[in-house]
């Protein structure tokens, strides 16, 4: 069996993976609050997860890995959404739940076994909160309950930071019934206008920490083998999701493995509404990006390691998907090689798998390519489109471009040149001229029937 080794925020340290039960290895991830479209920056735990996911199900068995993905139903920034659009809330989570799932699927990430939503746990979040109040971990104060973080002794403890560090560093928000300004809600009121569940402490909403605690404890226990997210969220709220959940189960360590993706970039620049460089994934899909382009850039970058998008890595990337795609399209399914399992293995080292894969293409290796491919999700539909794309005669175009340009040297007219080279760049070709004559390829977006006036 491959050896499994993944880096532990927990730990700081990279630790060989051993799953509590390997009947049933169990993950657990942060999903989306659902207020709107999945940004790129979004995009990156869904995709770097999901690869996680799948180099489990092939080394414990497609039946043994159990993968829960959340989905944020409740939270102040959906209720803000909908009361500035005029929107039920129902309509805009459902909506934004389904535009999710189809932006995730394009990028080749396969749905979890589980995608519980917030809403549906109301009553283990409830007898959560109960509980921790019970052994006083928690305190209720003007319709509130909070958490009482000095109750807790290694809070901090996943982050490295001190209580003292925190308030130092955060915006906390103060309120008169706080005992610690850094004690955090775990249940707080709700008006007539927003959406709230009669609770002992009258009706009210969870906070967004207790959600994740409560979820994962009803389908994956009270023990679990990974849990993920962005590195964003380490603090406070996986902080936060430690301390209810330890404190709620004492002699219970929660999660064993505590794994977390660095965030992106955009052309170097944090990705920001302000700076002009924000946008979705359905943006780029609809710009023409291809998912498998989008997925194989967010891989070429290790996952703990900060990611920048730029648009010459997702026109390289589709260059290269191209030539695997010609490569493998007709092997037989075969199994992933050992040297790429290795690889991915050892704390998703995806670079080093890429690199692989180019060996492994450059090589003809065909069915280990395509094994690899599939395995790490980047063997998408366009597979036998490109490969054919790939195998399109370009000789004659390449004769006619020649033929026009030793034309245009004697007469020292190059319009007829220009006018060729312009129709076979929009039809996606790509034209290299060199004192040694002309080369044709298909490049990104390439259409043959584009080619026709030629
Ligand atoms: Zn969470």
């Amino acid at each position: 069996m491959t050896t499994l080794k993944f880096h532990n925020t927990k730990t700081r340290k990279r630790e060989v993976f051993t799953p509590i039960d390997p009947q049933n290895v169990r993950m657990y991830v942060c999903g989306p609050t659902v207020y709107d479209r999945a940004h790129l920056g979004n995009a990156r735990p869904v995709i770097v997860f999901d690869t996680v996911a799948r180099l489990l199900r092939h080394v414990y068995g497609d039946d043994h890995v159990t993968y829960v993905r959340n989905f944020t139903d409740v939270e102040d920034k959906i209720n803000a959404r909908a009361a500035e659009s005029g929107r039920a809330i129902a309509d805009l989570t459902e909506e934004t739940i389904g535009w999710f799932l189809e932006d995730m699927a394009a990028v080749g990430a396969e749905e979890p076994d589980h995608m519980p939503r917030a809403t549906a746990y109301i009553g283990e979040m409830v007898a959560m909160i109960e509980d921790l109040i019970a052994k006083g971990h928690a305190y209720a104060a003007e319709g509130h309950v909070l958490f009482a973080v000095d109750s807790y002794r290694d809070y901090g403890k996943l982050s490295g930071r001190t209580v003292d560090d925190m308030i130092a560093g955060a915006r906390v928000e103060v309120a008169p019934f706080k005992r610690n300004p850094m004690d955090f809600v775990l249940w707080k009121p709700s008006d007539a206008q927003t959406p709230g569940w009669d609770s002992p402490w009258g009706r009210g909403r969870p906070g967004w920490h207790i959600e994740c605690s409560a979820m994962a404890d009803a389908l994956l226990g009270r023990e679990f083998d990974i849990h993920g997210g962005g590195n964003d969220l380490m603090f406070p709220h996986h902080e936060n999701e430690i301390a209810q959940s330890v404190c709620a189960h004492p002699g219970h360590g929660f999660a064993n493995v505590w794994m977390h993706n660095e965030m992106l970039q955009v052309e170097g620049r944090k990705m920001s509404k302000s700076l002009g460089n924000f946008f979705t994934v359905r943006d780029l899909l609809e710009k023409g990006v291809p998912g498998e382009v989008i997925r194989f850039v967010m891989l070429s970058t290790h996952y703990r390691k900060p990611m920048d998008w730029t648009e010459a890595k997702a026109r390289e990337a589709e260059r290269t998907l191209r030539k695997w795609y010609a490569v493998a399209v007709s092997a037989d399914a075969g199994a992933p090689d050992d040297l790429l399992l290795g690889l991915l293995g050892d704390d998703l080292n995806t670079p080093g798998a890429i690199a692989h894969l180019h060996k492994l293409a450059g090589a003809g290796e065909a069915a280990s390519l395509r094994a690899g491919l599939k395995l790490m999700g980047l063997m998408g539909d366009l597979m036998p489109e490109w490969a054919a794309q790939e195998a399109f005669d370009l000789t004659d175009y390449e004769a006619f471009l020649s033929d026009a340009r030793v034309t245009a040297m004697e007469s020292k007219d190059f319009a007829e040149v220009d006018r060729i080279k312009a129709m076979l760049t929009q039809a996606g070709v790509e034209v290299r001229m060199s004192r040694n004559g002309v080369a044709l390829s298909a490049g990104p977006g390439f259409d043959a029937d584009r080619l026709d006036p030629l």
